[in-house]
Order: structure tokens, then C-alpha cells, then sequence
């Protein structure tokens, strides 16, 4: 903990520099503070050491990675929205992009799973009292631990207002019953976030409460790991809730206003999100140009076949951009603005980005691209699941296009 906690105050320093280096700075701005660099290079060196020399054996074996992830939480790299006050680095979103790059460039799989604890923790750093901050996000940085983000269930999950899980009040409490599913990190947490129907008569703003749950509290039940395509260092599973009881102060926010917790805590993550799709595609970028620059066909490296190089560089264009978005995204969110549309569009794009580099690595490696051995093709099994979780690809322009389609209205 002696270690943590120098890492702690050292991190903070750097971030409050960083943050108010770019929120005073005037004009555009695209270099990082010295600190966020010396922080983006703690995080390079943790993929570069501890992720990517075991990142295969998690994929093949689907072992939970807990080594790997306490030691992320040693060195502060995990739970890094929590804020200061409930002894977490309460980092602006930017710096948290800055990292998320960089694990994922080692294993989405694993920055998934680490992910997934700010999934959890975005709805209680929303709505929570100050108690049920303590509690809960206070115990993330005493030791290491796993929260998870319970919404989806099996017959809904672009349609967040279509769950059945219900909550019913009988007196100070809570009683909770339904089936959530896909839930990352679902059988290893230690604690839930977790959205039920409370009214089933309300509309969607009013009809469902949040909760935070503790995972050992009698009728939760996870369930088996599921076998994905990809990022299979990354625990998915669904939770069974049957008579659960919850007590009152465990609500965040008030009552029936859950679903806009719920959903406001997308513009906090999915930033990181997008950030873990730009660390896959340059992961794919560097893996296909090593390739092409020992790989000769016809007398020639492939580098120098214009056909490959111009795929690389596609690929670089398509990065870069995302790159911008992703950071616009999560500045937007660091100046205190409703970053909704930046947020939808950095996810989207990153997503899209991520799932074209990767699988245009595995077409510079041809055959050997297709092959278990060889990096790529668990890069491109990575990068589909960034176009489904946190709202698909579709979601996300359903989102971009009503915002679009309401500042149109408003300046007719
Ligand atoms: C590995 C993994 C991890 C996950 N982790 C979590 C988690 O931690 N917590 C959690 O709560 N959930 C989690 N999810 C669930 C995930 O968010 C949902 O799978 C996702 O939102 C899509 O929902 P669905 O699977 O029900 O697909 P559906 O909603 O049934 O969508 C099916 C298809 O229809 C399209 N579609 C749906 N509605 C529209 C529309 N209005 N317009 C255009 N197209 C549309 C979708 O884009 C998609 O292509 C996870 C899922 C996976 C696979």
C-alpha cells in the first residue's frame, strides 16, 4: 500500500498540472504535458512488460488475469476516475485516455477487464451519496477489487428501456428479481451497479432506479464464463437476481431516475472506450508494418509494394483521426460540457477504425495472418466486440443523429 500510495500523490500532481496546463492554455493545443507524457509512459512500459509477454496465454487458457491486474492497481493504473476524496486519482478523462491507449495496445482483453471497473464506478460517481461513494469507491483503492456494470439483460440491450428486472419497495428496502447478461466482469465482482424497473407504468425517465449491490448479499448468482470470440482475458457472464434485498440508501440518485445515471455515465466511458480501440489499431499498425518491412514477395519487402504500403498508411489516417476524436471527446468532458456527441462519435469512429486496421493486418500477413501463431488474428478477434459493447455501431449514430437532428430544429 506504501507504493500505491507514492504513486497515488505522484499521479495526482501530474494530472492536476495536466488539467489546468490545457483547460487555461488558449487556442488548440495537441501536445501533452510533460507529466501526461511520463505518464503515458509508465502505462507503455506496463503493456510493453507485464501484458504483453502473458496476453496470448489469457486468450488461449480464458484465465481471469488477476495477476496482471493487481498489478495495475499497484501502480495506480486501474480505478482512475474515483476521486481524490474517496482516495482514488480522480484523473480528468483526457490523462485516463492517455492510459487506455496504452493498455490496450498490450491486450484489449485485459484493458477490458480493467476497464470495466470505471463502467461501474461512472453511475456512483454520478448519483451516489457521499456514503455510498465512501463505501464503494472507497474499498476500490484499499485493495484490489472488481465492480461490475449490470444493465443488459438477455432480451435487451441496445434497448436499455425494455428491461424487465424489477425493483419493488417494501419498506426500507429493495427487493430486486431478473437476469442480467453479458455482463463484463460479472463473476468476478465484489460489488454491482446494477438498473431494475421500478414503476412498470412510468415513462422511461421515471421508470427505473439504480442501485449499487454487494455481490456476497443472499440470491445473486453469477453465471459461467462466456466463451467469446475475443478478448477472452476479459470475464463475461450473466448475474441472476431473485430475491435480493437492497437496502434504500443503496439507491443512487432518487428513485426513478436511474435510467439517465445509467445512460450518463456512457459519456464518461465510452471516451476510454474509443481510447482501447485506438491502442488495438495501433497495435495492429506496428505488428503489420514489422511484417511488411521482413517479408519479401516478388524480390521486394511487402513495405515497398505500393499496394501494402498504402494500406499502411490507411491505417495510420484512420488511427490519427480517431486519436483526435477520442481526446476531443474526453476534453470535452474535462471542461464540465455535455460531451454526448463527441463521445458518440469518438466511439464510433474508434470502433469502425479499430475493426478495419486489424483486419487489414491479417491481409499484410496473408496466410500467416490467419494463423493462431502470429499476433494479428487475435487483434482482429479483439476488435469486433468495440462496435457492440457501450452501445453498437449502430447505437451510436442513432445517438450522433438525433443530436445533429435536434441543433438543426433549434436554429430553424
Ligand atoms: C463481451 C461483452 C461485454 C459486455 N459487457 C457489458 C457490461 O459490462 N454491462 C452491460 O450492461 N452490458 C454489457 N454488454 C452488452 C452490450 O452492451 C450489448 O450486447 C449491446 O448493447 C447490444 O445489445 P444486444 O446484444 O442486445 O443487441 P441488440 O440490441 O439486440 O442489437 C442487435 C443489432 O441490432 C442493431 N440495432 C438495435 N437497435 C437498433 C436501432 N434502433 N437502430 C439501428 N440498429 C439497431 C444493433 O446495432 C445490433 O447490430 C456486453 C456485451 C458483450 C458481448
Amino acid at each position: 500500500m506504501a507504493s500505491k500510495l507514492v504513486s497515488l500523490s505522484k499521479f495526482t500532481s501530474f494530472s492536476r498540472q495536466a488539467f489546468h496546463g490545457i483547460r487555461y492554455c488558449s487556442g488548440i493545443n495537441f501536445e501533452l504535458t510533460p507529466q501526461q507524457k511520463e505518464f503515458q509512459d509508465t502505462s507503455r512500459r506496463f503493456a510493453r512488460d507485464e501484458i504483453i509477454p502473458v496476453a496470448a496465454h489469457y486468450d488461449k487458457t480464458g484465465e481471469y488475469p488477476w495477476p496482471v491486474l493487481k498489478k495495475a492497481w499497484e501502480l495506480g493504473l486501474i480505478n482512475q476516475a474515483v476521486p481524490e476524496e474517496y482516495g482514488g486519482l480522480g484523473l480528468p478523462l483526457v490523462d485516463m485516455c492517455i492510459n487506455a491507449i496504452e493498455l490496450a495496445f498490450g491486450c484489449t482483453g485485459i484493458s477490458t477487464a480493467i476497464g470495466a471497473n470505471d463502467l461501474a464506478e461512472a453511475p456512483v460517481i454520478l448519483g451516489g451519496s457521499h456514503e455510498i461513494k465512501k463505501k464503494f469507491l472507497g474499498r476500490m483503492t484499499e485493495e484490489p477489487l472488481i465492480a461490475a456494470y449490470c444493465v443488459t439483460e438477455p432480451d435487451c440491450g441496445s434497448d436499455v428501456s425494455g428491461i424487465k428486472t424489477t425493483a419493488v419497495k417494501k419498506g426500507n428496502e429493495w427487493v430486486i428479481n431478473g437476469n442480467k447478461m453479458w455482463i463484463t466482469n460479472g463473476g468476478y465482482a465484489n460489488w454491482y451497479f446494477l438498473l431494475a424497473r421500478s414503476d412498470p407504468n412510468a415513462k422511461t425517465g421515471d421508470a427505473f432506479t439504480a442501485f449499487v449491490v454487494e455481490r456476497d448479499t443472499p440470491g445473486i448468482t453469477p453465471g459461467k464464463k462466456e466463451w467469446n470470440m475475443g478478448q477472452r482475458a476479459s470475464n463475461t457472464a450473466g448475474v441472476t437476481f431473485e430475491d435480493v434485498v437492497i437496502p434504500n440508501e443503496n439507491v443512487l440518485g432518487a428513485p426513478g431516475k436511474g435510467f439517465k445515471i445509467a445512460m450518463g455515465a456512457f459519456d464518461l466511458t465510452r471516451p476510454a472506450v474509443a481510447a482501447g480501440a485506438v491502442g488495438l489499431a495501433q497495435r495492429a499498425l506496428e505488428e503489420a508494418t514489422k511484417y511488411a518491412l521482413t517479408r519479401k514477395t516478388f524480390g521486394k519487402y511487402l513495405i515497398d509494394h505500393q499496394a501494402v504500403a498504402f494500406i499502411l498508411a490507411n491505417m495510420a489516417i484512420g488511427i490519427e483521426s480517431s486519436r483526435l476524436c477520442t481526446y476531443r471527446s474526453a476534453w470535452e468532458a474535462d471542461q464540465g460540457r455535455q460531451n454526448t456527441y463527441y463521445a458518440s462519435i469518438a466511439k464510433a469512429l474508434a470502433a469502425d477504425v479499430a475493426m478495419k486496421c486489424t483486419t487489414d493486418a491479417v491481409q499484410v500477413f496473408g496466410g500467416a495472418g490467419y494463423n493462431s501463431e502470429y499476433p494479428v488474428e487475435k487483434l482482429m478477434r479483439d476488435a469486433k466486440i468495440f462496435q457492440i459493447y457501450e452501445g453498437t455501431a449502430q447505437v451510436q449514430r442513432v445517438v450522433i443523429s438525433r443530436i445533429i437532428e435536434q441543433y438543426a430544429k433549434s436554429t430553424m
